[in-house]
């Protein structure tokens, strides 16, 4: 393998890595992940749909008293369910847009509180956004940098490429001294190999017999 390749496969391997690390640490949920768009935003929406919806129906009722064009023609006899229909497009087509602002916005933020160039990523899936819709906000959701945590010693907040705290020198990735694999402070047993954790660690000779992985 040329170093070239031995670097673009190393790099991927980091990248899984931390994906991995993403899953493991970070358990969110769709609510509380919602409240990091801001609160402006939110409110300004919800007005652009009240005035949407008052200039459609202020529009439709004027038509139908100057014209008798009503939307919706077919419903012609039944006035109420006209601007009913017209109510509902209003709606579609504001959810449709709300969804992508807010999803431009929490890009924005997220970027942000992971550290990452938030400028550029929001540029990417709004550049994106008209040739592939949900591509960048893929692309995004795949490539970002996990959330700094807690140390679990110290509290200190650590970034998730850390492997030991700068602040108490805890190990941060600890592994299961029989596989070797990546293992949870918490865990009671390695989940790979069964091996009890928190028992020192087994002789050379035990060692030997199991195969090292790497991660
Ligand atoms: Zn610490
Ligand atoms: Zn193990």
């Amino acid at each position: 393998m040329s170093d070239y390749q031995q670097k673009v496969s190393g790099s991927f391997n980091e990248r899984m890595r931390l994906i991995r690390l993403r899953r493991k640490k970070e358990n969110l949920r769709f609510w509380d992940e919602f409240r990091i768009v801001p609160r402006g935003l939110i409110w300004t929406m919800v007005a652009l749909f009240l005035l949407a919806q008052g200039i459609a129906f202020s529009v439709n009722q004027w038509q139908f008293n100057h014209t008798g064009e009503i939307f919706a023609p077919e419903l012609r006899d039944t006035p109420i369910l006209s601007y009913l229909a017209l109510a509902g497009v209003v709606t579609a087509v504001w959810l449709v847009m709300v969804t992508f602002i807010f999803l431009i916005a929490y890009v924005n933020r997220d970027a942000k509180r992971r550290g990452m160039n938030s400028t550029l990523w929001t540029l990417l899936v709004v550049v994106l956004l008209p040739a592939s819709t949900f591509i960048g906000f893929l692309i995004y959701f795949l490539m970002r940098e996990p959330l700094p945590y807690d140390c679990p010693q110290c509290g200190k907040a650590v970034g998730a490429r850390f492997n030991f705290c700068p602040n108490c020198k805890c190990n941060l990735h600890p592994s299961c001294p029989n596989c070797k694999r990546e293992v949870v402070e918490t865990d009671k047993f390695c989940p790979y190999c069964a091996y009890e954790l928190g028992t020192p660690a087994p002789s050379s000779a035990a060692l030997s017999t199991v195969p090292n992985s790497s991660l």
